[in-house]
């Protein structure tokens, strides 16, 4: 049963998102407020943080960047309005894995979840770009032998990425795969992810050890590219 830490001041959309969850098999804890949810976040171990980001007391991407510290495991997905773009680049840079946007479809919500947890649990072979391995049962990338330090979702796309190195792959396909088959809203989660795995890749890469780097194919998606030998 997948811990969910449901943090939402508004009391319908909080109780209403809480029998939702309950009802299909979801452990979850409420928190009113950002400073509640951090406290409950350092006592207890939580699969899921579903966070929205308009709280009283703290401002939510706040409440984002001090609980990817806390609990840099868990999924955090943030819930915003759609006039509120620019938090989610920002939310997604502090951290969060995913977000969705207000009014909440539940069935969405749901099936969001669903996939998030099903990726979760993945095969057992190690995948090799250049000098790249990436361990997927244990969900590690290391740049010769080194570690490099992954969110969940950055872990996801780089492993899609690094299935076809060289070959171009479509956002469609890598949203279908990293995030959700069914997704028909913005990718701007994709770009932001891109852009931080770059940014770890080439800070992990040395001289003896070049990093695969990520190409932008215009109009169509992203390829991993094998380091020059
Ligand atoms: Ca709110």
């Amino acid at each position: 049963m997948a811990a969910v830490l449901l943090v939402e001041d508004d009391e319908t959309i909080g109780s209403l998102l809480e029998s939702a969850l309950r009802m299909h098999d979801y452990d979850v804890m409420w928190s009113r407020t950002g400073g509640d949810a951090l406290r409950r976040m350092q006592i207890d171990e939580y699969d899921i943080v579903l966070l929205d980001l308009g709280l009283p007391d703290l401002d939510g991407i706040e409440v984002c960047r001090r609980a990817r510290g806390i609990t840099p495991d868990a999924l955090i997905i943030m819930i915003t309005a759609r006039t509120q773009e620019m938090d989610v680049v920002v939310g997604l840079e502090v951290g969060a894995d995913d977000y969705l946007t207000k009014p909440l479809r539940l069935r969405e919500l749901l099936a969001r979840l669903h996939a998030h947890l099903r990726r979760g649990t993945s095969s057992v072979v190690p995948l090799r770009v250049g000098e790249m391995v990436v361990q997927v049962a244990a969900r590690r990338v290391t740049l010769s032998g080194d570690e490099i330090a992954l969110r969940p979702k950055e872990f996801d796309l780089l492993h899609r990425l690094a299935q076809e190195p060289g070959a171009a792959i479509s956002r469609d396909t890598l949203m279908a795969d990293v995030w959700d088959t069914h997704w028909r809203g913005s990718t701007k989660t994709l770009d932001v992810h891109i852009v931080t795995l770059r940014r770890k890749l080439a800070g992990a890469a040395t001289s003896s050890a070049p990093a695969p780097t990520i190409t932008t194919v215009r109009g169509y998606g992203y390829r991993l590219e094998l380091p020059a030998p």
